[in-house]
């Protein structure tokens, strides 16, 4: 097997870039190559070889070193120079480069090649000794870090006493000498923390130490993390590649920097990037230096002085535009790029597509189709579904007072507020209690990942656009406002300051990531603007889905705001949360209470007209449409209190004793309430509660339809069915109902009497059910809580770790177990269409908003899915993506 491609000088050995085998920095590497780009030559070790090195336990094939070698060789005949000969020494940079991109998740060693000798060649070729040691040091500090693994403080610790001995402030006042000293303490520090042994000076050593570290660093913790948070499976593994080094740190015609060919936050079709003169790259993404502006339009913008490229260096600048078009002209995508001049020489290090915000992947799509550069199919195709999720949430409100303490860059958008945390930790704990927190850092780091997953929001006091923190909360869809520069944080007394002002964890505050600005207190917010390319993409959507999207509500509000996303109907109401309401709990009490029939239906007439307005409001709304109705599901005791402090209450409220009370709460109580009397189980036991829900649906929908000429069309629902028979009773009820309303109003209305699917029985025998219902809606709430066993209320507790040891790949309450309870359903549809072919199929758990779970129903072929109002939108575009 070939592990070894080489890329660069006229070779792409990958052809234009697999980037399953080579990873995507080795096959944008080797794709950029074969368009002709200037690309520094070098080779990538395949991915596959990521496993072998751990199948057997961390050493190589044979085979390898005479492929590294060749590669190597490639290298030496395009750049003339040679590794680890010091007349003109060959340096490399050693990276990883997993399927998926993993900003700042794995190790990269640079300037690898320079010993005690090639420092010298170095320092000649280049005219450059103060160039020549500094890199060296640079080498020697990140070698020792990332493949020795020695205590990097002690290397920062060394560099900081060397500083201040001489009275500098900044690394740029170190002279050749300063860093030659230097990297002799280095050296020492080696000896001293590596058990008495020597830096490594033999240049093969120390190549593959540093391909052993990146592919060591596939397992390190937070790669780990990062894989959980992000779906990356741990069979991928990493690639490794080696190429040549150029320099950005030569001089004032020298540069580094990283761009985007689009805006990443807004999406707006301009260049947008950073760079720094007399720079490596590292220095641009560390946010040690401030970088500056790639255009001359957003230096103006920002009102910022140090010149733009497009001012410094016009020449480079022009052709580092034209590699722009060309490359999103070829990958078709916005890319995120890494360059570096060296002596006014462009090289390209890299490109990938770019990730951006909600906002800019939907500017991006729409504005591509328009642009003839992709189809309107691959548009829809571009913009991930469960990201519009940012677009939808509200933004602070413009015309709410602010207190604004300061202005940082507006890293990633969106507004959130929170109680100041500090570190990963305590904010991970503060949102595992429920608690809104807004983490606060001089600049993150990888370690930071779990806090700034478990934050609202995240504001550093270093850094710019691309700095790691902007560019992981806008992959993970936090706001983030970074680099806020007048931020002085006291980590030791847990607290920041801004001039005069201070502000400690616990209080709460506000960023908004739009704008940059930081303000004391929680500012209100606004809802979303959903025209624009926004609803231009769910036009394109809705021409391309066949499923239909109904939604989950049961307030006019909800039915409101669903109807705004574009819900086609409702697919399940839950009567119960009227029930729940403070208005008539005690009525239901009563009903509950009652010790006869006679009772209940007292209790169940002052029920009736509250719950004929309900239906009338939502009706309303929904005119015209379908709308699932679900009669009474939960268990009674769930209405009654069940604290002792409550039963005094309860009890004259509902004119009863307290003892009388209690017995009656003592008797409903059952030992597995999840399957015990609830669903159409209340119905068999007693049919008056489901008569009088049935008549307020019928008497509310002949209301509408009088009034308006636009009827419902209410689609009766019964819970939790096992057997034909249940259905059968179920329906005979309303069915009873319907007539006596109709004959009542002298006017008829269409209905339709159908059932959840929620229980492993109900699926098995669908056929005969489907003789009696007229539709099915899949509920997978709790199909999945049967089918597998699995408590929905308790299975938080085991779940994650089932997830971590890869027994379920995602959560199945989250993502439809697609084999078992998956396996259900597609039964379930067949036998009900072999009795009844028009049956009308949808689902109504929470897996009608999951787009795997649609992708799922669209093979299937179920009519519709069901979604919560915010969800709405996600699932018409995932919808569209299922069909597409
Ligand atoms: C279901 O079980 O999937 C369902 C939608 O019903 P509920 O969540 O109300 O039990
Ligand atoms: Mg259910």
């Amino acid at each position: 097997t070939q592990y070894v491609y080489r890329f660069g000088g006229g070779v792409s050995d990958g052809g234009n870039g697999d980037k399953n085998l080579l990873g995507g920095k080795g096959a944008n590497l080797d794709g950029m190559a074969s368009i002709g780009l200037p690309v520094p030559p070098g080779f990538t070790i395949s991915t596959p070889m990521c496993t072998v090195y751990y199948e057997q336990g961390g050493v190589f094939p044979d085979s390898l070193r005479a492929e590294v070698a060749n590669g190597i060789a490639h290298i030496e005949g395009i750049t003339g120079k040679k590794f680890g000969v010091a007349a003109d020494p060959l340096l490399v940079s050693v990276r990883s480069g997993a399927r998926a991109s993993m900003p700042g998740m794995m190790d990269t060693v640079l300037n690898l090649g320079l010993n005690d000798d090639t420092v010298d060649g170095l320092a000649a070729i280049s005219g450059d000794a103060r160039f020549a040691w500094d890199s060296y040091r640079r080498f020697i500090q990140m070698y020792s870090d990332v493949v020795l693994e020695l205590d990097h403080g002690r290397f920062e610790e060394a560099l900081e006493i060397a500083k201040e001995d001489r009275g500098y402030t900044l690394d740029t006042e170190m002279t050749a000498d300063d860093w030659r000293t230097l990297v002799a303490e280095y050296k020492a520090l080696v000896v001293e923390l590596w058990d008495g042994k020597q830096f490594p000076q033999d240049v093969h050593d120390q190549l593959w130490g540093a391909i052993g570290a990146v592919f060591g660093s596939w397992q390190s913790e937070r790669a780990k993390v990062y894989r959980r948070l992000n779906d990356i499976p741990a069979e991928w593994g990493t690639a490794v590649n080696v190429q040549a080094m150029v320099f950005g740190n030569m001089g004032d015609t020298s540069a580094t920097g990283v761009a985007f060919t689009r805006d990443p936050a807004k999406g707006d079709n301009a260049y947008y990037g950073e760079f720094l003169i007399n720079a490596q790259g590292e220095d641009v993404v560390a946010g040690i230096r401030t970088p500056q502006y790639l255009t001359r339009a957003a230096r103006e913008t920002a009102g910022a002085k140090p010149l733009s490229m497009e001012e410094a260096m016009p020449e480079v600048y022009g052709q580092l535009a034209r590699v722009f078009d060309l490359l999103e002209r070829h990958y078709r995508d916005m890319q995120d790029i890494e360059f570096t001049v060296e002596r006014g020489k462009l090289w390209m290090l890299q490109t990938r597509a770019g990730k951006r915000t909600a906002k800019a992947a939907l500017k991006i799509a729409v504005d591509m189709a328009n642009e003839g550069l992709i189809t309107r199919e691959e548009a829809i195709l571009r913009v991930d579904p469960q990201a519009l999720d940012q677009l939808l949430h509200p933004t602070l409100d413009p015309n709410a007072a602010r207190d604004v303490l300061t202005k940082g860059l507006p890293a990633s958008p969106g507004a959130a507020s929170g109680k100041v945390v500090f570190d990963a930790d305590t904010a991970e704990k503060a949102n595992a209690a429920g608690e809104s927190v807004i983490l606060v850092r001089v600049e993150t780091s990888p370690e930071d990942i779990h806090g700034m997953h478990a934050a609202r929001g995240i504001l550093t006091a270093r850094g710019g656009m691309t700095s790691h923190a902007a560019v992981v909360a806008r992959g993970m869809g936090r706001p983030c406002v970074s680099g806020a520069g007048t931020l002085s944080i006291i980590a030791k007394e847990k607290l920041f300051r801004i001039g005069s002002r201070e502000v400690r964890e616990g209080d709460i505050i506000t960023i908004d990531g739009a704008t940059g600005e930081v303000m004391l207190g929680a500012v209100p917010t606004v809802q979303p603007e959903l025209a624009g390319d926004f609803g231009t993409l769910m036009v394109w959507a809705d021409e391309g889905r066949r499923l239909k999207v109904r939604t989950n509500a049961e307030t006019p509000l909800d039915c409101r705001t669903a109807r705004d996303f574009g819900a086609e109907g409702i697919g399940l109401c839950r009567t119960e949360h009227m029930f729940f309401d403070a208005a008539r709990i005690t009525a239901v009490r009563q009903m509950i209470l009652a010790e006869d029939e006679a009772g209940r239906r007292i209790a169940l007439d002052k029920l009736l007209p509250e719950q004929r307005r309900d239906f009338v409001e939502i009706f309303e709304v929904m005119a015209g449409l379908p709308c699932t109705i679900r009669l009474l599901d939960p268990p009674l005791h769930e209405f009654l209190p069940h604290e002792e402090s409550e039963f005094a209450e309860v009890a004259q409220a509902a004119g009863l004793d307290v003892e009388t009370l209690k017995r009656r709460a003592a008797e409903l109580h059952e030992f597995n309430p999840m399957l015990g009397h609830r669903g159409c189980r209340l119905g068999v036991t007693y049919p008056e509660i489901y008569e009088m829900q049935a008549r307020a649906i019928f008497e509310a929908a002949v209301l509408v339809a009088e009034k308006s000429g636009d009827a419902p069309i209410p689609e009766v629902m019964i819970p939790l069915v096992a057997t034909r028979r249940e259905l059968e009773l179920m329906k005979a009820v309303v069915d009873k109902a319907a007539q006596t309303v109709f004959a009542e109003q002298g006017r008829t209305i269409e209905y339709l009497v159908g059932t959840m699917i929620e229980l492993p029985r109900a699926a098995l025998r669908a056929a005969e059910i489907a003789e009696v219902g007229e539709f099915f809606s899949f509920g997978t709430n709790d199909l999945t809580q049967t089918t597998l066993g699995v408590s929905r209320d308790d299975a938080g507790r085991f779940l994650t770790t089932y997830v971590e040891k890869g027994i379920y790949a995602k959560d199945p309450f989250v993502s439809i177990d697609v084999e078992g309870v998956g396996e259900l359903i597609s039964l379930a549809a067949e036998r009900g269409r072999s009795t009844r072919p028009d049956i009308k199929l949808g689902i109504c758990g929470e897996h009608g908003g999951d787009p795997a779970s649609i992708a799922f129903c669209e093979s299937v072929g179920l009519d519709y899915v069901s979604a919560s109002p915010y969800r709405v939108p996600i699932a018409r575009l995932a919808a569209a993506q299922a069909a597409l």
